[in-house]
């Protein structure tokens, strides 16, 4: 399932900038939020307790490296339940799943260890509660993400998915005294506002969800990327194509001041070009991306003569999830109600 690893650059990175101060800004918070931490722990915590295969429907987070990694261990990574041999280990990802994926699971024998991140889950929770009180829910975020299926998938009957600010001009709902808006959390927060502005002038009845539902992970990571690319010539994402809130700091860091933004998977995708006439370097990474590819970018960076690096931290995190219900056992049978945080992890 994961996509195969093409290395890009050959030769290392070179000094080219010329003299002159070359620094870098390195974004704080960044990397791992709780949840990945959680799902990714939740699958090496199955693996250890249930023995190769486990499987895993979807990436786990949608990280290239992580999922590789834990392939190497033994997990498989499948599309749909349908593809997992009855009666084995299946853990859904940290995005979430519908009911219906569930109840597949249930009618496969699969045994599910459900690593769903609580503030997705909450989310659903959502869903499921303005759906039973007959509102017409409408839902933001990207459609055919799997986070937006699981959601949605909650009350089908009642979700209307709203791609963007544009498309809230166009949206009709059946009545406008009932209408409530939720949304992916790892989307922009300016981009879900400016949506839920051109709502609320059509819609003025228009609800507010009971809390953010854009996470705290990727609230922090914006804020900070933020105020690093106001001084950056140049910002470096580290994070995989898919993953929403990695390419969300892209567009946010552009927004928001730098000259040029880029994300890339591994430290060999930065390219000499990019640096030319750069002085000052912002790098950040998305919430599912282990601090070690971060460090690997680093190093090619000090070795082009930007060895000077400035820690730019706009939040402290600490929230931590226990581990998924399935797993809180030991194998002598007693609870392990470890709280896990958001950890740097290689
Ligand atoms: S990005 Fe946010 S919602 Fe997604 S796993 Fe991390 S904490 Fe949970």
């Amino acid at each position: 399932m994961p996509v195969p690893r093409v290395p890009r650059r050959r030769e290392p990175l070179q000094d080219i900038a010329g003299p002159g101060r070359k620094r870098v800004l390195l974004a704080s918070p960044r990397g791992y939020c709780a949840g990945v931490d959680r799902a990714v722990i939740a699958v090496e915590k199955a693996l250890e307790r249930f023995g190769a295969p486990v499987y895993v429907r979807k990436q786990i987070v949608h990280n290239i490296h992580v999922v590789t990694e834990l392939e190497k261990q033994g997990a498989i990574f499948v599309e749909e339940v349908d593809e997992v041999p009855e009666g084995a280990h299946v853990v859904f990802s940290a995005h979430g799943v519908s009911p219906a994926v569930v109840n597949a699971a249930s009618d496969r024998g699969l045994r599910a260890i459900d690593a769903t991140c609580p503030l997705v889950t909450k989310v659903h929770r959502e869903a499921v509660r303005f759906a039973r009180d007959d509102f017409e829910i409408l839902l933001i975020g990207h459609e055919g993400h799997e986070e937006v299926e699981g959601t949605a998938g909650e009350a089908p009957e009642h979700v209307t998915v709203v791609n963007s600010p544009d498309e809230a001009d166009t949206i009709e709902v059946r009545d406008p005294s009932k209408v409530v808006w939720l949304s992916q959390t790892t989307l922009s927060v300016d981009e879900t506002m400016e949506t839920v502005r051109r709502l609320r002038a059509r819609f003025p009845q228009l609800q507010d969800p009971p809390s953010d539902d854009i996470c705290y992970a990727t609230q922090n990571r914006q804020v900070a990327i933020k105020k690093v690319a106001k001084d950056a010539d140049l910002v470096i994402v580290v994070g995989s194509a898919n993953s929403s809130n990695s390419v969300r700091l892209v567009e946010v860091a552009l927004e928001h001041g730098a000259k040029a933004a880029y994300r890339v998977d591994y430290a060999d995708e930065v390219e000499q070009a990019w640096l030319e006439g750069v002085e000052t370097v912002g790098v950040t990474s998305g919430a599912s991306v282990p601090e070690v590819l971060v460090q690997q970018v680093l190093d090619d960076l000090a070795a082009a003569g930007y060895r000077d690096v400035e820690q730019v931290r706009t939040a402290e995190e600490d929230l931590m999830f226990s581990l998924p219900k399935e797993l809180r056992q030991d194998a002598a049978g007693k609870r392990d109600d470890r709280a896990l945080g958001g950890r740097s992890r290689s």
